[in-house]
């Protein structure tokens, strides 16, 4: 295994389309970094890149002490995984996972080996006689994962793997991925536009806007403590509430108010998440109605409509105590309101 270190990497496509706008960004040997960001941000094209799939304008890809950014896909010792899987129909299960190992003329007993290995890691030594067609969809992806694990490779990167399996699959998918990256104590490269994938599978998570990464953190670093307004909203599910309104050294005053010691800011954006509003008797706090309520089972979310016409909604524990049609006063919990410059979406020191 070894580190990815991306520097100061540009895509700039013919007709000057940029696809990824001076990205640098490093993955430690062993580590797990997801990118996130939405449809047309760059993702897939920094992946292609670092897989040599693509020629970047400028910068450099190193993976461990090797400069690779002008070498073939061949010659880079990464293993991708894609959404489609993108196995051979007429080799079996067994053939495929062994591919990698016979074009590079690997000895017989040693794929033997290998691909029984990474079969068992995989739980599908049942199936090495069947052909992809005669697999479910999770079957398919972990055959794949298998071939690419045979290979040893340097640095893995997937492309939305888990993109094609249904929910109760990919759940279970997500949590076989974390414990194989575990035990192969893999560096990792995983590219996807669900956050929430990002979020439960990966170490870092950077997120990516129009070909630049926005910021680069922990998960939950990441979720508490975003740089920037489009961070904020990119990550947590439901998206985090804002309301606009001034900062003014002690506190945010718009259609909620609450303290908080930012710098002033005369044009301003107050960030809230669902969990972090408080739904009270309609009194002195801001005056909504509920205008839906979402039981989930272990909590609810009560979305409501503030007097100015902004739709929020809140994350209450349990069964909500308010009905369709409710007069609720809003309250933030103090210190959890965020704070951003509407111009520019910058977090206010
Ligand atoms: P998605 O989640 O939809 O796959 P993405 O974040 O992976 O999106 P990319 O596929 O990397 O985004 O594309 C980034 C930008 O570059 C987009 O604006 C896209 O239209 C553009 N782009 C990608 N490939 C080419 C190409 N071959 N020629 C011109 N523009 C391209």
């Amino acid at each position: 295994m070894a580190a990815l270190t991306v520097t100061h990497l540009v895509k700039r496509f013919t007709g000057g389309v940029i696809g990824v706008d001076d990205v640098s960004l490093t993955v430690h040997e062993g580590a797990f970094t997801a990118l996130v960001g939405p449809s047309g941000c760059g993702k897939t094209t920094m992946l292609r890149m670092v897989a040599g799939l693509e020629e970047p304008t400028s910068g450099a890809v190193r993976i461990g002490a090797r400069d690779v950014t002008w070498l073939p896909p061949r010659d880079r010792d990464v293993a991708m995984v894609f959404q489609n899987y993108a196995l051979y129909p007429h080799l079996t299960v067994r053939e495929n996972i062994a591919f990698p190992l016979t074009v590079r003329r690997t000895a017989a007993v040693e794929v033997t080996r290998r691909v029984r290995q990474a079969a068992e890691l995989l739980d599908i030594d049942g199936l090495l006689d069947r052909k992809p067609a005669q697999l479910s969809g999770g079957q398919r992806q972990r055959a794949a994962l298998a071939r690419a694990i045979v290979r040893e490779p340097a640095l893995f990167l997937f492309d939305e793997p888990l993109s094609n399996l249904d929910a109760q699959v990919r759940a279970q998918t997500r949590a076989e991925l974390v414990a194989l990256h575990k035990r192969l104590g893999a560096t990792i490269l995983y590219v996807t536009h669900d956050q929430v994938e990002a979020m439960t599978m990966a170490q870092r998570v950077a997120v990516m806007a129009l070909g630049r990464v926005l910021q680069e953190a922990p998960p939950m670093a990441l979720y508490r403590d975003p740089a920037s307004l489009g961070v904020a909203r990119f990550i947590g599910s439901p998206s985090i509430n804002t309301v606009a309104g001034r900062a003014t050294g002690t506190r945010f005053e718009g259609a909620l108010s609450c303290d908080t010691r930012v710098a002033p800011c005369a044009d301003a954006v107050l960030a809230v998440r669902p969990e972090h509003l408080v739904l009270e008797p309609a009194m002195d706090a801001a005056a909504a109605v509920v205008t839906l309520v979402e039981p989930l089972g272990p909590e609810s979310l009560v979305r409501v409509r503030l007097q100015g016409g902004e739709d929020l909604v809140a994350r209450v524990a349990g069964e909500a105590a308010w009905r369709m049609g409710d007069a609720v006063g809003v309250r933030v919990v103090p210190g959890q309101g965020l704070c951003f410059r509407a111009a520019d979406g910058a977090r206010l020191a």
